[in-house]
């Protein structure tokens, strides 16, 4: 699990990030390559058969462009009640 935050405060959880890239032999091919908890994946044929491929380099090298973010919103911490008084100050009173 990999938690970012907007700038607004809003926590996230960072389920997986896609970058589709195209196919260095066939033209009009795209690869989707999925980065989450699991690991990196390449949707291609080289990777399928487990040899490393050159979309996930090209991800790694930062050439894949721009990539699809899934964020999962986390509901905001509890809030701390400073007034509230505890259950043994109410015994005590
Ligand atoms: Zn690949």
């Amino acid at each position: 699990m990999t938690l970012v935050q907007s700038p607004r405060g809003q926590v996230y959880d960072l389920r997986s990030v896609t970058y589709r890239v195209p196919s260095a032999t066939t033209d009009g091919t795209m690869h989707t390559v999925v980065i989450d908890d699991a690991g990196r994946h390449c949707s291609c044929k080289a990777y399928q058969y487990g040899r490393p491929c050159w979309h996930l380099r090209a991800v790694k090298d930062g050439n894949a462009g721009k990539p699809y973010v899934r964020l999962m919103p986390l509901p905001p911490p509890p809030a701390e009640h400073p007034g509230l008084a505890s259950v043994r100050d109410l015994y005590e009173v």
